[in-house]
């Protein structure tokens, strides 16, 4: 049985959209509007935004322009910028546009991983490793993503055994803060409260996030769900951005602006002007083409 309510004065938000929302979008989004979409996540006070990724363009095109986004926004103080790097040439990349976090990503579910990344999981872990190793000489803090914990369209329900396998292997490699991501919406407040708190009392460096997708609101409670489980490091979009290209049905992340205010009206800080974050909403929507097809 869940055991509600622990009481946290104040959470970390973590803006996605720039890249995790932005990359399936189908039609390529132009550099400035990209920069302004990031310009107006950072007015609103967000102190983490995912920026870019550096895969390589054959696979995600929308993201070929990496470069010039790192390079063309303001750079603020105490604002940290970070971009997602499949592979050493991608940390590279970003520690050439003068990134000081990168993010990669693995899944729990083998068929998701080879579809994602091209790779198996066995093979993902070690590129990462790599990734940090260099990563850590250079002074650059990694994020890691675990995709695929609370279900894989492909695989269902996947053995939480492996989540916390893969967690405590990305924190012995160095990583800061490990992200559980839902990928398609399939969490539910159960899952989402028991198993970032498992997860969570394993870890004894990493700090822990949550990344939940949409499910017609069904998101909200599992953000709840994770609070409650002690956790207070979310993953969002502004907007509700997002999705994945190969996974079939996923459905964009949790709206931030939504999920700054139900924190809001509980009296728990993010540090974020609700009037401004709903602006960064609603120009991210004005960007996407994704939004307005059956897929939210
Ligand atoms: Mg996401």
């Amino acid at each position: 049985m869940v055991n509600f309510f622990q009481s946290i004065d104040a959470v970390e938000i973590f803006d996605v959209a720039p890249r995790d929302g932005l990359q399936p979008e189908p039609d390529f989004i132009p550099t400035s509007e990209k920069i302004k979409l990031i310009e107006l996540i950072a007015d609103a006070g967000c102190k983490k935004i995912e920026i870019a990724s550096f895969t390589h363009p054959k696979w995600i095109p929308q993201m070929r322009d990496a470069k010039a986004v790192c390079n063309g926004i303001t750079r603020r103080e105490g604002v940290v910028y970070n971009a997602l790097v499949p592979n050493l040439r991608g940390l590279e990349l970003a520690m050439e546009c003068g990134l000081d976090e990168v993010v990669t990503i693995l899944s729990t579910s083998e068929s998701h991983n080879k579809k994602n990344l091209n790779m198996s999981i066995d093979d993902s872990l070690r590129e990462i490793e790599k990734i940090n190793s260099v990563a850590g000489k250079n002074g650059v803090r990694v994020r890691s993503y675990i995709a695929t914990v609370f279900g894989c369209p492909m695989e269902g329900n996947i053995s939480r055994e492996k989540a916390i396998e893969l967690a405590m292997a990305l924190e012995g490699f160095g990583s800061y803060e490990i992200s559980l991501g839902d990928t398609t919406g399939m969490a539910n407040p159960a899952s989402a409260h028991t198993i970032p708190k498992t997860i969570k009392g394993k870890l004894s460096k990493a700090g822990l996030a949550v990344h939940f997708h949409k499910y017609h609101g069904l998101e909200f409670a599992n953000n709840f769900a994770a609070l409650q489980a002690g956790i207070t490091r979310f993953d969002c979009a502004v907007g509700g951005l997002g999705g994945c290209p190969y996974a079939p049905g996923a459905k964009g992340n949790t709206q931030t602006e939504i999920l700054v205010e139900m924190f809001s009206r509980m009296g728990i800080s993010t540090g974020i002007n609700l009037e401004r974050i709903y602006a960064a909403g609603k120009y991210g929507q004005s960007l996407s083409t994704l939004l307005t097809q059956a897929c939210h």
